[in-house]
């Protein structure tokens, strides 16, 4: 059955589902909302500046319409509400305008302006509220497509009973008197209670779980019995790498380099994960790592999440191996497609040694002449299946892991089931702890004068803007009028640059060169600069709207600042939230922050935002549904064991998924 079969859906809409991912009735019924709103009417006597409300009104003026720009237009009247006249603006709805009939009664749905006395209207019913909630999935959208067509077109397709792939083995339906994947599908776009809600959704996340603690129960046992490379390396050689840094490594470090060289040296193949806190040093021992594994003649590739971090990484182990006969080159997805060939040549033959970039390493068109080791930094970036694709390239070649996801190690042991890790837990000599404030919007000036005075010393800025998940559109303004105040407080004296994930990836790094040149002072950023972004000079970080992050997200962002000697400031802007934020003041230690994070977040808050996992998963949460997780992992432990996964029908299914690299996640 085919996506243009269902009413509603045309070549033209087809072309912008596949936008979101959405190629077939499968891809349709199985993109589930991000999170639900819950049509209650609100409280009028509570609400306050910016609060999502939903309240039911009599119209008591007649619309007006303007068309501001092509196909757009702005539709305003007055709704009577409780003796309360509030304005209404609403964009695009002004085909609507007939049928807001003065005296008639309607919901509207939308965000509160207390100092205007009005609400932005997102979505109108013509109708009163029910008595019971009704419970609205809200889907992740684009420009041309809103969450409430793509909930029409999913109820279209739902019409069609489709058969969906169930991926529970029998035995596990049954224990857990799980409802059928068709029923789960149909409750999580379209249900009748919070209760049923919650049963589907639990459904659907063990079946996600279930399937990743399989996959990762698969590859601890493939591991085991797998070998690697053996090599003979002279340690004299590592020592007087080691000793010639400009620094001393840490004990942490030390061990983790021991780690790694006995690994290498050893049949048994390396599959380990490093785990540091974000400025702990993680990068200088992948180095080593590399290092050891040239000596031992092989090829090393170490790939990074962004490009960014790729160009800095290799600037920096270019820099580091200039005394060294070693060849290092840079390959990005966005190189000419010559310089690519060019590289893909060099690889081929044996020319390059060790290889940085982004996942342009891992495509096809890259073969390796004697690949022996491949890193992934900030590994929580890279799922099962980049894990299973990488482990097939090559001879076999050894695989470290660097994470700076701070996960408590019980989680961690579970996730990384199937590797070995190392952890550094102390900070490199001489750093000093970030010093963080709480800060209120209206401080702001107090704030200005905080970042003069770094500006003064001739230290740099990062500005970071909030991020709201729902619409990019409203990213850009926010962080475009963020741009433009730093510009009016500084720009006279000090360079403001702009860095976002809608900027062309030249323009990007071109950017993110002169913030580390200091010919920009104050980078205004969103969390592209998340991760690994190492630039000494900056010593203070500007949050807003802190209240938007997870803790330890805030944890990460504020790792790019402290990065030397010098004593760096975090200051986190927020109206609300403050209790929670506060630990953030108190303490610098990522496990500590991430347990608090935890204990927060772990209440499963069903009608929240869905908290975007480290692991991609569509709808379950390794933290929020830590207990599912742990049944998946004993089911699939003990299914492993006992299945015979060539010949049971149910596994059958699933050894396709285990042997394919792109089933999962
Ligand atoms: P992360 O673990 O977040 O990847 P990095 O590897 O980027 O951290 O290290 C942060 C900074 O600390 C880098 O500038 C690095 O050169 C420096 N560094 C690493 N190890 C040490 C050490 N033992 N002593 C002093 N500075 C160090
Ligand atoms: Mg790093």
């Amino acid at each position: 059955m085919e996506l243009n079969q269902i009413t509603g859906i045309g070549p033209k809409t087809i072309s912008h589902l596949n936008k979101l991912g959405i190629f077939n009735i499968e891809n349709l019924l199985t993109y589930y909302p991000f999170r639900y709103n819950v049509l209650k009417r609100s409280n009028l006597d509570e609400i306050e500046q910016d609060d999502n409300i939903v309240i039911d009104g009599k119209i008591s003026s007649r619309p007006n319409v303007f068309f501001f720009a092509k196909g757009k237009d702005k539709m305003t009247f007055k709704l009577e509400c409780d003796n309360r006249i509030f304005s209404i603006i609403i964009y695009n709805r002004g085909y609507l305008k007939n049928k807001l009939i003065i005296g008639n009664t309607i919901t509207v749905i939308g965000k509160f302006d207390k100092l205007h006395n009005t609400i932005i209207v997102s979505d109108i019913k013509l109708s009163l509220l029910s008595n019971t909630p009704e419970i609205i999935p809200i889907y992740h959208a684009n420009y041309n497509i809103t969450s409430s067509k793509i909930h029409g077109y999913i109820l279209n397709a739902l019409k069609f009973n489709i058969e969906l792939e169930d991926y529970i083995p029998d035995i596990y339906r049954e224990k857990y008197h799980f409802l059928d994947k068709e029923t789960a599908v149909e409750i999580i776009h379209s249900p009748s209670s919070s209760d049923m809600l919650k049963k589907a959704l639990l459904r659907l996340k063990y079946e996600e779980l279930f399937l990743f603690m399989l996959k990762i129960n698969f590859l601890k046992l493939n591991n085991n019995f797998q070998f690697g490379l053996k090599r003979n390396i002279d340690k004299s050689l590592i020592d007087e790498f080691i000793a010639n840094l400009s620094f001393k490594l840490t004990p942490d470090q030390l061990k983790c380099v021991e780690d790694i060289y006995e690994d290498l040296v050893n049949e048994k193949r390396m599959n380990r994960l490093i785990q540091g806190d974000v400025g702990s040093g993680k990068t200088i021992v992948a180095i080593i790592a590399m290092y050891i594994n040239y000596l031992s003649g092989y090829q090393s590739a170490m790939m990074a999440p962004t490009e960014i971090l790729a160009t800095q990484h290799f600037e920096n182990i270019k820099n580091l191996f200039s005394t060294y006969n070693i060849n290092v080159a840079l390959l990005t997805g966005n190189l000419k497609a010559k310089e690519k060939r060019q590289i893909y040549a060099d690889l081929n033959s044996g020319q390059i040694d060790i290889v940085i970039g982004t996942h342009a390493l891992f495509t096809d068109d890259v073969k390796y002449n004697n690949l022996g080791l491949v890193i992934t930094d900030e590994q929580h970036r890279f799922g099962v299946n980049q894990r299973a694709s990488l482990k097939n390239k090559g001879i076999v070649p050894d695989i470290l892991y660097m994470s700076a996801t701070p996960i408590p190690r019980t989680y961690a042991l579970t996730i990384y089931g199937d590797m070995d890790i190392s952890s550094i837990k102390t900070m490199p000599n001489g750093r000093m702890p970030i010093i963080t404030y709480l800060k209120k919007d209206k401080e702001i000036k107090e704030v200005l004068n905080m970042m003069l005075e770094q500006l003064k010393n001739n230290h740099q800025i990062y500005v970071i803007a909030p991020l709201i998940e729902e619409s990019d559109k409203s990213d850009l303004e926010n962080i475009n009028e963020l741009y433009d105040k730093m510009n009016r407080a500084f720009g006279k004296y000090y360079k403001v640059g702009m860095l976002h994930g809608k900027m062309e990836k030249k323009e990007k790094e071109e950017v993110m060169q002169q913030f580390e040149n200091n010919d920009i002072q104050i980078l205004v950023s969103t969390t592209v600069i998340e991760v690994g972004v190492d630039v000494k000079n900056a010593t203070m970080m500007v949050i807003f709207d802190s209240y938007r992050f997870g803790l330890s997200a805030i944890h990460q962002l504020r790792g790019r600042v402290g990065r030397n000697s010098l004593q760096s400031y975090c200051i986190l802007i927020s109206n609300r939230n403050t209790e929670r934020l506060k630990i953030l003041t108190q303490t610098n230690d990522g496990f500590k922050i991430s347990e608090e994070d935890f204990k927060l977040r772990g209440s499963g808050d069903l009608f929240g935002v869905r908290q975007s996992g480290d692991m991609n998963f569509k709808l379950a949460n390794i933290k929020n549904d830590y207990d599912i997780l742990l049944k998946a992992k004993e089911d699939s432990d003990e299914y492993l064991k006992n299945i015979d996964l060539y010949n049971d029908k149910t596994s059958i299914k699933l050894k396709d998924i285990l042997f394919s690299s792109n089933g999962l996640d």
